[in-house]
């Protein structure tokens, strides 16, 4: 039995260890002391790195924790991570060495060209693409690319618990509450996501059906959101790529 755990680090990241009790996983270590500190604190031995993309803050501590244990790291084909021993692109399988844990590599494009994200039954990894209520900036992609990578994450099942590396929930919220005010389940998620940030908890994982119910950056199907971000734009939109966009050019400047 596969338990995934956040290892905060930094001012807002999480780094994912997932384990079985003895063996571990790491997701996007952007800093090894922490990690090597729950690997301790647990009895865990690393078996894998898993990198989503090159950022600093996902990559960092990949060194190393690969030169401590010398485990797997599997990383993007498309870009240079440090110490990956394993390239993957999208539709590759994987399985965690001694950790009941079979992944498949999702591309998805957007915030970097060759970031991918890592499904499980139930679980998917995805790094800066997917966001509690929001969706990573386009550092290297376009806004084309991006919707078609949340799509691919937004067909995944709709109890597939969703582990992003960041906690961004809150305003993340408070945007999505400003371009879709009457979504009500939007308005219960953000009470009840300000309740865990007060008393110390994180927002995630999150879910993809959540996520499809009030994450503004999937939304581009609902009629408030497409209107909304028309208006904002202070012009016609026309499909999902074009709502997305203006959603996501409005967010850049949202304070
Ligand atoms: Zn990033
Ligand atoms: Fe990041």
């Amino acid at each position: 039995m596969v338990q995934v755990h956040p290892v905060p680090a930094f001012d807002d990241n999480y780094l994912w260890v997932a384990h079985d009790g003895r063996r571990a996983a790491a997701v996007d270590p952007g800093d090894a002391a922490p990690v090597q500190a729950f690997l301790d604190g647990h009895g865990l031995v690393l078996e894998a790195i898993l990198v989503t993309h090159h950022h600093g803050d996902h990559v960092g501590g990949v060194r190393a924790l690969a030169d401590r244990w010398g485990c797997e790291v599997f990383g993007p084909a498309a870009e240079s991570i440090p110490g990956r021993t394993r390239a993957v692109a999208g539709g590759d399988r994987l399985a965690v060495p001694g950790l009941g844990l079979a992944l498949e590599v999702i591309d998805v494009p957007g915030h970097t060209a060759g970031h991918v994200a890592y499904a499980a039954d139930g679980l998917v990894f995805c790094g800066d693409t997917l966001f509690a209520c929001g969706c990573g900036r386009l550092f290297e992609g376009t806004a084309a690319q991006m919707q078609a990578s949340l799509a691919r994450l937004a067909a995944l099942p709709p109890a597939t618990r969703v582990y992003c590396a960041h906690e961004y929930t809150l305003a993340n919220e408070r945007f999505a509450l400003a371009v879709e005010p009457g979504n009500a389940r939007l308005a219960e998620r953000h009470a009840r996501d300000r309740a865990a940030r007060e008393a110390g908890r994180p927002t995630l994982p999150t879910t993809i059906g959540e996520e499809l119910a009030t994450n503004p950056f999937l939304r581009w199907d609902s009629p408030e959101v497409a209107a909304s971000a028309a208006a904002h734009a202070g012009r016609a939109l026309a499909g999902p790529v074009e709502v997305f966009a203006a959603v996501r050019e409005w967010k850049n400047a949202f304070r």
